[in-house]
């Protein structure tokens, strides 16, 4: 592995550079700063910049919209991304149902689908998980059944139940898995389906978080009408869609470069924060746990980069990419604690959940605003995209053949 950057991969760097801050709406940061609640156009606010330049999908093969960057320039963009602390893109249209899409889908539903994703003007959501469906998600129980329409037309009516679909609140589209075949193997009577928000027989209820945040909704399904044309690949193979959307999930999980941000930010405030007549950085006990953090960050981004080492020799992303997930999540959930702790009492005056908390003028200083609120939030990342456990069985059986 050359961990050397040619002068290329440098200049490439300073056009990303120039890039995002000619570019980048800084209104954005002003926001997420301010602890204001961001509205879908804000989100797209950014992803419109992007698709304008053509960098929206770099991963994404350049015939249907990707940039054809090596591995190393994605690598150098989500440094740069992360270092300028830009807001992050909805990843269930460009890096789910899209590469589902270009990967399985028929001309047409690339056709219809993918302009859209590219320029946002479609907004999707995740439709797997389901009440008693999570970890084993191939038990899920929302049931299409196939049936002739008047107009000679074929079609699925869905009757079901989806939960912790995250902004579904704001979603154009879903992708669902739904149960085709009830008598076949579990994994074998599944099919993938794209459905239209504004359907008829659509209910979505909020769930608010720990956090005290509307990010996750409860999707709930009634004789749900919708075209065959919309399945993507076979009726009852929708399960080989699912797995595969789910490694690209994973990928990109390890948030390095973001973290690598945050330990800084934290080692700022805690200079700056005086705890026994010293800065908070001087006590050891605070000291060791940055540099633990520190330590670990940097073991993991050597992981990522061996990895990212492999894909550009054509090495798709395996087992690594669970345990890049794990180590990642880990070191994000770390870094909560750690900032939390260095804002002390200033962070309990923004605890949203509690519902009394949330102050609306600022009570301390500007950097102990948001600890709370993302701590909280954090506590997700170990959960979705596969829990951590479910991860480690994962490293379990195919890294180590137990
Ligand atoms: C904030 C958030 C956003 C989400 N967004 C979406 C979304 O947009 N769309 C979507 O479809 N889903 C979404 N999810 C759902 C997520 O994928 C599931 O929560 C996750 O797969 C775990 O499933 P579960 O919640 O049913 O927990 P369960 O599967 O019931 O697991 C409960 C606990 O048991 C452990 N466990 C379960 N099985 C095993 C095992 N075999 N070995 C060891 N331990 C095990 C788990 O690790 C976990 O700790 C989201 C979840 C969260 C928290």
């Amino acid at each position: 592995m050359d961990l050397n950057f040619s002068a290329e991969d440098s200049a490439f760097r300073d056009e990303v550079r120039a890039f995002i801050r000619d570019h980048y709406p800084a209104y954005l940061n002003e926001k997420i700063h301010e602890g204001e609640e961001m509205a879908k156009e804000d989100f797209l606010a950014w992803h419109k910049v992007l698709h304008q330049k053509g960098w929206v999908v770099p991963a994404w093969p350049t015939e249907y919209g990707g940039t054809g960057w090596t591995a190393t320039q994605r690598y150098i963009w989500s440094e740069e991304t992360a270092a300028a602390d830009t807001v992050r893109l909805m990843p269930f249209g460009l890096s789910m149902v899209g590469p589902v899409i270009y990967t399985f889908g028929t001309p047409e539903q690339k056709a219809k689908f993918l302009p859209r994703i590219l320029s946002g003007e479609d907004w999707w959501c995740q439709g797997y998980s389901e009440p008693g469906a999570g970890s084993d998600l191939a038990s899920l129980r929302t049931r299409a059944e196939r049936f002739t329409g008047d107009d000679g037309k074929e079609y699925y009516r869905v009757n079901g139940q989806k939960t912790w679909t995250t902004m579904a609140q704001h979603a154009d589209w879903g992708f669902f898995l739904v149960r085709t075949d009830p008598t076949a193997k579990i994994q074998e009577g599944i099919s993938f389906l794209l459905i239209d928000m504004k359907t008829s027989g659509i209910t979505v209820r909020p769930i608010i978080t720990l956090g005290g945040e509307h990010e996750v909704n409860e999707v709930w399904l009634e004789d749900v009408i919708v075209p065959v044309e919309n399945r993507v690949f076979h009726e009852n193979k929708g399960w080989t869609c699912a797995k595969f959307l789910l490694a690209h999930e994973r990928t990109g999980i390890a948030g390095v470069a973001a973290s690598k941000r945050n330990v800084e930010r934290i080692k700022d405030v805690a200079c700056k924060t005086e705890d026994g007549g010293e800065a908070l950085m001087a006590n050891p006990f605070f000291k060791r746990k940055v540099a633990e953090l520190e330590v670990d960050l940097a073991a993991l981004e050597y992981t990522e980069l061996r990895t990212l080492a492999g894909e550009s020799s054509g090495k798709g992303p395996g087992p690594e990419s669970s345990l890049l997930k794990i180590k990642g999540t880990e070191i994000q959930q770390r870094l909560t604690e750690l900032a939390l702790e260095a804002a002390g009492t200033y962070g309990a005056p923004y605890f949203r959940s509690m519902g009394e908390g949330d102050n609306s003028f600022a009570v301390g200083p500007d950097s102990a605003r948001r600890t709370a609120p993302v701590y909280f939030n954090m506590r997700k990342t170990s959960i979705y995209g596969g829990s951590n456990e479910i991860q480690r069985n994962i490293i379990a059986k195919m890294v180590l053949g137990l």
